[in-house]
């Protein structure tokens, strides 16, 4: 197991307004890494869809429930999990399906941006239990990928 070289956790209201305090906590965490600015808005943007789920899907926009975000660095990795105790995902691999939703006004687009801006997404689900997602991402080693080049 590697080493923790970083956490912070971060448990809010699931209101909507906090979906931009989330995103923009989680970047300013990743920005330790050598994130380049197109990753971080990546990241602020899978942040903002994994939040969004929580509250509008999980906890059907009831407010009185908490969401909750755990950042790790891992050398040189960042591992994202965020959380909800709501009423889960009763078929995971389907709603990870592009264009899946189960709300007929919505585009069923979060988890393809989650797995398209991220290196790794994982969910974890129970119905009734709540819902776990946990994405990774590594910086691009600019020096590694110079030397591939050449
Ligand atoms: P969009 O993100 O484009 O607004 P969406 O939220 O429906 O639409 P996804 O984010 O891809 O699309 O999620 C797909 C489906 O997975 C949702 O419609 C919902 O049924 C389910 N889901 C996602 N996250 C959760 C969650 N935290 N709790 C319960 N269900 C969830
Ligand atoms: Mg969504």
């Amino acid at each position: 197991m590697t080493a923790i070289k970083n956490q912070m956790k971060l448990s809010f209201m699931s209101i909507p307004e906090n979906v931009p305090l989330a995103r923009v906590t989680v970047a300013a965490f990743a920005s330790q890494l050598d994130f380049t600015l197109e990753d971080l808005e990546e990241i602020r943007v899978a942040v903002s869809e994994a939040v969004s789920n929580c509250i509008i899907h999980g906890y059907k926009n009831d407010p009185n429930y908490t969401v909750s975000i755990i950042c790790t660095v891992f050398e040189d990795v960042l591992e994202i999990s965020i959380e909800d105790q709501g009423v889960g995902i009763e078929d995971v691999s389907q709603a990870m399906q592009a264009a899946f939703s189960t709300e007929s006004d919505r585009m069923g687009l979060g988890f393809t941006f989650m797995q398209s801006f991220m290196d790794k997404l994982n969910v974890e689900s129970s119905l009734n239990k709540g819902t776990k997602v946990t994405m990774v991402k590594r910086p691009l080693d600019v020096a590694a990928a110079a030397l591939e080049e050449s």
